[in-house]
């Protein structure tokens, strides 16, 4: 019998996604089958959501939760098998998971999230038509109180784990909403929900939870520090022997060059020629000269935590190396127009869409020669690893993800055929100058630059081993609490 793990999220590729931890939650239960666990993923009933559904069943009703109407529906969506809080209240809404389409936060997240943990933690508890979880795995905050209700609820026995994605979105709110949650009063407490005389949500799942991952090893390491603990560091110091770095992988299938329908020419690592084709549709797209430059892509939130403005203040210095730049992101404001400045001064030179666009992203993978990620932290971070998949040359600062995902040109790895990438520190405008200008060199000697292209193509980026290690993790918390 497989192990059954009721999965809670707030995104799910392909269904909804605003960043990595759609990809994750939408590729692992994919790869835990094959080590021998079943999942089902928990997800609110936003439209994007209830549209692709086909046919549901409802299997569980509530007359009102937090105050709204709600019926918990079960499907199936290729291969994944879903619970849906459709609850309209809450989730039918214009705009996105987190916020109206002007970047306004709803400002009832914190009953929309806790409403979707009451009900993980009551999945936990009931089951549903039969069916009961074994383990529950809850993701980042707006899912992290499942752990805190089945704590201090009838599904208290039932072993958690709750995945930090990133630190930096925790959940916080005022202490005043601790009485409509609907916990019980030893809930509060430094122990409990509370967090700097407030209720903090991500927080409230790091102490319930019987173990804590983080998406990568140096990430696991880098928030016991305070820099990156973003208050949080003191606990996570705490239950050190709870934390484990877990990589994020890949879906292999949908990222895979070789059979992808979203880029103009298929290729592999033998066959790299076929990225021509993707080149120059690329700059086309773009608005880009076709000649031999380096194309540089960044594909990305336009943030300061991705090292964006740090980006604007090197395109001066990218254009005078000869380089050309496509940009395809959305973000803080004053960073698109300063992306749409640039492209207005650079014509031909530098192309950006603002928006969102899962196809794009693919051709720009396929067809850009070098992705530039300047994070100054990355949990994991996975465009880095589609790039190693797509033969475009990861140039990355050395944080989290990156730093443990790609090997730097540097003279021994080069001389050992091992090079994948470019690694720069610290996250600064002078090193990432340096970083563009390594790239610029190395993309001079055509054969070097295919080495490191076809040893980047053959780097695993697949969720084999760290699904291997998820899996375990389950059996090793399910065996302490029996
Ligand atoms: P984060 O989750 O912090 O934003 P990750 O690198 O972990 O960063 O994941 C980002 C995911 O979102 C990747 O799948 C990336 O391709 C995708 N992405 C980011 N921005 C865009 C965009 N503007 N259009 C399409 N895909 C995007």
């Amino acid at each position: 019998m497989p192990m059954k793990l009721l999965s809670v999220a707030s995104e799910l590729y392909p269904l909804v996604k605003t960043g990595g931890l759609a990809d994750v939650t939408g590729a692992l239960p994919g790869a835990l089958a094959a080590h021998g666990v079943a999942t089902r993923t928990f997800v609110p009933g936003y439209p994007a959501v209830l549209s692709q559904l086909g046919k549901a069943k409802v299997v569980r009703r509530y007359d009102t939760l937090f105050g709204a109407a709600a019926t918990l529906l079960s499907a199936k969506v290729g291969d994944l098998d879903l619970l849906v809080l459709d609850a309209p209240d809450f989730f039918a809404r214009e705009g996105g998971p987190y916020g109206d389409a002007a970047g306004r936060e709803w400002i009832d997240n914190w009953r929309r999230f806790a409403a979707l943990s009451q009900v993980g933690a009551d999945i936990a508890a009931d089951g549903v038509k039969g069916w009961r979880p074994d383990i529950v795995h809850v993701h980042d905050w707006q899912a992290a109180l499942t752990a805190a209700y089945m704590r201090f609820g009838p599904a208290h026995a039932v072993p958690r784990v709750v995945t930090i994605h990133n630190l930096a979105f925790q959940g916080r709110y005022g202490a005043e909403i601790f009485g409509a949650l609907g916990l019980p009063p030893e809930a509060w407490g430094v122990d409990g929900v509370e967090y700097y005389q407030g209720v903090g949500y991500l927080k409230a799942g790091l102490v319930s939870a019987q173990a804590i991952t983080t998406v990568s090893p140096s990430y696991a390491q880098e928030i016991r520090s305070p820099v990156h603990g973003m208050g949080l560091d003191g606990l996570i110091n705490g239950r050190i022997d709870r934390l484990h770095g877990i990589l994020n992988g890949v879906d292999t299938d949908v990222w895979n060059p070789a059979d992808d329908p979203l880029i103009a020419r298929r290729y592999s690592g033998r066959a790299l020629a076929g990225r021509g084709a993707n080149r120059r549709a690329l700059e086309s797209r773009f608005g880009l000269d076709h000649d031999g430059a380096p194309l540089f892509i960044i594909v990305s939130r336009l943030t300061w935590q991705k090292g964006m403005d740090l980006m604007i203040d090197t395109i001066e210095h990218l254009v005078g190396l000869g380089g050309k730049l496509a940009v395809l992101g959305s973000g803080d404001h004053p960073l698109e127009g300063a992306f749409l400045g640039a492209a207005d001064r650079h014509r031909g030179r530098i192309g950006v869409q603002i928006g969102y666009d899962e196809p794009l992203s693919h051709l720009m993978q396929a067809g850009g020669d070098a992705i530039l990620i300047p994070s100054r932290f990355e949990p994991c971070g996975l465009t880095q690893l589609y790039a190693l998949r797509y033969g475009c040359v990861p140039v990355v600062a050395r944080v989290g993800g990156l730093a443990d995902t790609v090997i730097d040109a540097n003279e021994a790895a080069l001389g050992a055929g091992a090079a994948t990438g470019i690694i720069f520190a610290p996250s600064d405008t002078l090193a990432l100058h340096g970083a563009i200008g390594r790239a610029v060199q190395l993309h001079g000697d055509k054969a070097q630059w295919q080495a490191i292209q076809r040893a980047g193509m053959r780097a695993d980026v697949s969720w084999d081993h760290s699904a291997a290690r998820y899996a375990a993790l389950y059996r090793t918390l399910l065996a302490e609490a029996a």
